[in-house]
This record gives C-alpha cells, structure tokens and sequence, in this order.
C-alpha cells in the first residue's frame, strides 16, 4: 500500500484532474466564437441576396407602375378623341401620335416585365431559402447559447468546488513531494500521479511496473514511472 503522503497526494492528484477536465471542457465553450462568425458571414450573405430581391422587385413594381400611367394616359387620350371636342385633325393626329408612342413604350415595359418576372421569381427563392438557412441558424445558436450558459455555470461552480478543497487537499503533503509532484504535472499535460494497475501496468502509459518498483513502493519510496515518469500511485492490487 502507498505511504499516508502518497495517499493524500493522490486524493490532491484526483482534484487536479477534476480541475483540469474542467478546463478541457471550457474549451468547448470557445465554439462560441466560431458559430458567432459563421452566423454572422450568413447574415451577409442573407442581406445581399435579400438586397439584389428587392431591387429587382423594385423593378418590376416600377414598370407596372409605368404601365398603369400609360394606360391612364390613353384612357385620356380616348376620353378626348371620343369625346367629340375635338375636331382638328391635327390635334387628333397629335394625339394619335402620343397613343402610339405610347403602346410602344408600353411593349418595350412588357418585353422587359418578362425578363424581369423570371429574375424575381429565381431572386425570391434565393430570398426565402437564404432567409429559412439563417433563421434556423439563428435559432440553433440561441439554443446552443442557453446550453452553453448553463454549461458553463456548472462548470464554474465545480471549479470553484475543487479550487475550495485543493488548499486543504495539500495541506500536510511533504513539501518535497510535493514539489515534485507540481513538476512532473507540468511536463505531462497537467497529470502527475499515475495509477498502478491490478495487472501491474502504469495506467497514463500502460507501461509494465517492475515488481522491484513495487517493493520500493511498499517501502515507502516514491517511484516514478520508467516511461511516463508520472508519481507512481498503488493500492495494492485493490484497483
Ligand atoms: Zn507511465
């Protein structure tokens, strides 16, 4: 079995790994970050395409616009010419003249209507999928961000759990150990002690422990491991 400094640095050793669990789980919350972006990069989008949809709806509403005026002006026209007030010929082929400027006008309108009915018709669906891929974008990332809220929360309040029972963890640890213990965290990602396994292996690196290291444990020596070199932990087969 481990020393009574051996056990106590253990437990400490379970704290730092919830500690550093903790801060492997904090990283996913940076995804934040990158949906924001994309979110924002499908906003611009959204807002061209819904730009280039009212313009060319613009368009269309212009030239039906004109070409109600121009009917206006021939019902006008007609109104006169039927109207019988007017009895110069070429007053009435002045008029004759404005109406058949007029239906020209009118025929380039509707040559360019169809033109343009075809591109509202394609910059409409471009307008409405563009608008459904963003809402629901929107949406998944307001869920995520109430998730990762909570999340976080949890995160922070077991952090803050673990930071609380650290100091307490390390009390009465022999300085030497550690210190030793800090260092060997440091140089393997924020792991320094390593379990012994029942089939007497180094549970980091799988690395068979040595029957000779294992009486030095029982000796009450710390023994590190021959590849990982983490602190070595045994419970004596139990685990
Ligand atoms: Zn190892």
């Amino acid at each position: 079995m481990a020393s009574a400094d051996l056990t106590r640095l253990y437990k400490l050793h379970l704290i730092d790994v919830g500690i550093l669990e903790i801060k492997k789980k904090a990283v996913s919350l940076e995804a934040g970050k990158r949906h924001q972006a994309e979110l924002e990069a499908l906003t611009a989008q959204f807002k061209k395409v819904e730009a280039a949809f009212h313009q060319i709806h613009g368009e269309q509403k212009d030239i039906e616009l004109s070409n109600q005026q121009i009917d206006d002006k021939v019902k006008s026209i007609d109104n006169l010419l039927f109207g019988g007030s007017i009895k110069n010929s070429k007053e009435i082929e002045s008029y004759e003249a404005q109406k058949k400027s007029l239906a020209k006008q009118k025929s380039g309108n509707e040559d360019r209507l169809l033109e343009v009915w075809d591109k509202v018709s394609v910059a409409e669906s471009a307008f409405k999928a563009e608008k459904k891929t963003l809402d629901e974008r929107t949406k998944a990332f307001e869920e995520w961000k109430a998730k990762a809220t909570i999340f976080k929360g949890q995160l922070e309040s077991k952090y803050k759990e673990l930071m609380t029972l650290r100091p307490n963890a390390a009390k009465g640890i022999d300085p030497t150990l550690i210190a030793k213990y800090e260092a060997t965290k440091q140089q393997h990602h924020g792991i320094g002690v390593a379990l012994v396994t029942k089939q007497q292996t180094c549970e980091e690196c799988g690395t068979k422990v040595s029957d000779k290291s294992i009486e030095s444990i029982k000796d009450d020596r710390i023994v590190n491991c021959e590849e990982c070199h983490r602190i070595l932990y045994w419970t004596g087969g139990i685990v």
